[in-house]
């Protein structure tokens, strides 16, 4: 299982030389951005995104050594950023979390939902626990997120967008991924639904539903029903996979970048995520 730093340290010297040589196109400029999640993979790529693009960051996650590193990257990025830690499956703390943004740094113009467990395995097998908490990060988390800030939107009165992270699981079957299929496919539904209600008051709501992509949530998935064993086997398959396979986390970055610019509503990134798009949306017959 690869280590979190060779995963998903960014080539931040890298980045601001292309910042500086080619200039940031920066439509999102001056806005401000929380997005949780935001210390591994698609979130901290995120982060880094929508700095380069101008933002001023709130980057939370569980972890806030993760947080305070993509805080610290973004910064050298040139962007204002600070660091919170919060558990999202906390509904509490999601309020807490929410007061203490609007308090210190405004009202946000986005909020990127984006933490997110893995459970991989039989439904069946998983125990009552596993099941409870997978619900409670994955579609709780977020409709947590989107409520707090959205309610600091909609009383603003200037529009914002919010962007919940789903998953191609959400709309294509998966034997050993059902419970987490389930918990995205509520992310997708809710969100399609939630921009249904906020787009009176001009605010965006997209949901992304990325395939494999290549970050830390394969060595952090349990895997029910193996013995110890068979489940760092199964586990080294998966991150051998992922790791052919997946598409790069800066690469979802930009997919959610665009989808707040453009006001996308779902968007599959990957190619069997569009696949797996067309028939939840053209026929779902099939
Ligand atoms: P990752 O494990 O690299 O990052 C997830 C981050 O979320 C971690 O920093 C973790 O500490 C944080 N986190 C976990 N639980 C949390 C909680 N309760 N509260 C706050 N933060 C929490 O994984 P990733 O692949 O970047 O996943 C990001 C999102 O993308 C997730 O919602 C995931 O389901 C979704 N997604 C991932 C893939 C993939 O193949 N990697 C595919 C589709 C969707």
């Amino acid at each position: 299982i690869a280590t979190q730093a060779a995963r998903s340290t960014p080539d931040i010297a890298a980045r601001m030389d292309r910042t500086r040589v080619f200039g940031a196109p920066q439509a999102l400029s001056g806005k401000l951005a929380v997005i949780t999640g935001a210390g591994s993979g698609i979130g901290r790529e995120t982060a880094f995104a929508l700095a380069e693009q101008g933002c001023e960051l709130v980057v939370a996650d569980i972890d806030l050594t993760r947080a305070d590193e993509t805080s610290r990257q973004s910064k050298a990025l040139g962007a204002q950023a600070a660091a919170y830690e919060v558990d999202v499956a906390d509904v509490e703390a999601v309020t807490e979390f929410a007061t203490r943004v609007r308090d210190r740094h405004g009202t946000p113009d986005l909020v990127v939902n984006n933490a997110g467990i893995g459970l991989a395995g039989g439904a069946l097998a998983a125990t009552d626990d596993q099941v409870d908490r997978l619900l409670d990060v994955n579609l709780r988390g977020v409709i947590s997120g989107s409520r707090a800030f959205g309610r600091q939107m909609v009383e603003r009165g200037i529009g914002g967008h919010i962007v919940n992270v789903a998953s191609a699981a959400a709309f294509t079957p998966q034997r050993s991924l059902g419970l987490y299929a389930a918990s995205k496919a509520g992310v997708l539904l809710f969100s399609e639904s939630l921009r249904a209600e906020l787009g009176e008051h001009r605010i965006g709501v997209s949901a992304i539903c990325p395939g494999i992509v290549d970050t830390n949530i394969v060595g952090a998935t349990p895997i029910a029903g193996l013995q110890a064993d068979d489940e760092d086997a199964e586990r080294r398959r998966l991150d051998g996979l992922y790791r052919r396979r997946g598409f790069t986390p800066d690469r979802v970055a930009r997919v959610i970048v665009d989808a707040i610019v453009h006001n996308k509503a779902v968007v599959p990134v990957t190619p069997e995520a569009a696949i797996g798009y067309c028939i939840y949306r053209f026929a779902p017959w099939l």
